[in-house]
């Protein structure tokens, strides 16, 4: 017995959009599927098991602990953390058989002392910062990093990948430059004859918008579960689009809860918190058993919509923890027991992440991570 309030997670369709992302992909590039932050929220171990099932050859986590987790699970996979690690941290990412980002000297040490102690060789992805300013050594700095970790024991580097921070704006030239950067830090590694195995930079905006951005491996997450990369941009909805034509991406999560009680209400009734909202007429106003303990922002307050009966109905009155309620006065033979879509299908009608995102003014991705603990993850094949 699970709660009426669900996010059912449709693997097939997750599967099929590795598969569609792999059919934009040039020979030989490889595809590592980005599963930090519990696969965005869809569930780490079971999405993990899918998307490797359909063709990625790797995967990327955030943080040491997910790369562990998949490890308990029995993932035998390449994982890479790729926020990278802490010096301390060391020996349980030897142990685990992780590969870590790495940009620093002191970090690229340790690794090696411990994973000669260990008795094992440790993989490194080395970082270049190309315009993200978040992680990453500068290029100038980047040919001393690499000879000095080229002369390290025990540390076998796996590849020079950088971060594109604006793939996803209709204005291309700061990707662009991006790229070349990279281009251009990567064949001075090869000039110098350092061998670098894999040079990656795609995220899912690149690889969608940017074919020159694949080199030898690609790293989608939010397009793996089926969503734009940012809520509105023309272009990006325009390249997906024109995925769409031969392998549309499909939404992997739905959202879902029933109609908990109905209440009819005068005109001039307050609703929930604050009364921020009043009926404007007879209403009928339905309860539904999720609130923002659930991940379902209060800031979406009066702006979202839900679908009943394979309609949008308005969201009415302040979110509270537990509950929210919806102004079903228009939904003929409306009943308690109801289903009710926050994020999906139901009918003709669709409300995806990225229309709830906006209406958050936030990104499918804080919408799809944000579904709370308390949401039962139901796995669909
Ligand atoms: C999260 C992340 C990705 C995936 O980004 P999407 O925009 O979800 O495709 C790729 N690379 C790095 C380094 C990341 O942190």
């Amino acid at each position: 017995m699970h709660r009426a309030t669900v996010a059912e997670v449709h693997v097939s369709n997750l599967r099929h959009n590795v598969q569609a992302l792999r059919s934009l992909l040039q020979p030989g590039v490889r595809l590592m599927a980005v599963v930090k932050a519990d696969a965005y929220g869809h569930g780490a171990g079971p999405c993990t098991r899918a998307v490797l099932e359909a063709g990625a050859d790797t995967l990327g986590v955030g943080i040491l602990t997910e790369g562990i987790e998949l490890r308990e699970q029995g993932i035998k996979a390449p994982i890479h953390v790729l926020v990278g690690i802490f010096p301390d941290e060391a020996n349980e990412l030897i142990q685990h058989n992780l590969t870590t980002t790495l940009y620093s000297r002191p970090l690229a040490e340790t690794l090696s002392q411990r994973a000669g102690r260990l008795g094992k060789d440790v993989g490194v992805h080395i970082k270049v910062d190309t315009g993200m300013g978040r992680l990453g050594v500068s290029p100038d700095q980047l040919p001393g990093l690499v000879e000095y970790i080229a002369g390290l024991n025990n540390v076998r580097i796996e590849s020079l990948f950088t971060h594109l921070s604006s793939a996803d704006d209709s204005d291309p030239e700061f990707t662009q430059n991006q790229i070349a950067q990279f281009q251009s830090a990567l064949e001075q590694l090869q000039a110098a004859k350092f061998n670098i195995p894999l040079a990656h930079c795609a995220n899912s905006a690149a690889l969608l918008q940017f074919p020159e951005s694949q080199f030898d491996l690609v790293r989608p997450g939010i397009a793996l579960y089926g969503a734009l990369p940012a809520p509105g941009l023309g272009s990006v909805a325009d390249a997906l689009t024109t995925v769409n034509k031969s392998f549309p991406l499909l939404p992997v999560m739905q959202w879902k809860t029933r109609i908990l009680t109905i209440n009819s209400l005068p005109k001039g009734s307050p609703v929930s918190y604050g009364q921020k909202f009043v009926t404007s007429r007879d209403s009928k106003i339905a309860t539904l058993p999720v609130g923002y303990a659930d991940g379902l922002e209060r800031l979406l307050t009066n702006r979202m919509q839900v679908l009943v009966r394979g309609h949008k109905v308005p969201q009415v009155g302040t979110i509270c923890m537990d509950m929210c309620m919806v102004d079903v006065t228009n939904i003929t033979g409306v009943q308690e027991g109801d289903e009710v879509v926050l994020i999906g299908q139901q009918g003709n009608e669709t409300i995806t992440a990225d229309e709830m995102a906006a209406q958050a003014d936030t990104i499918p991705y804080e919408i799809l991570c944000g579904v709370g603990k308390r949401v039962p993850r139901i796995y669909l094949p």
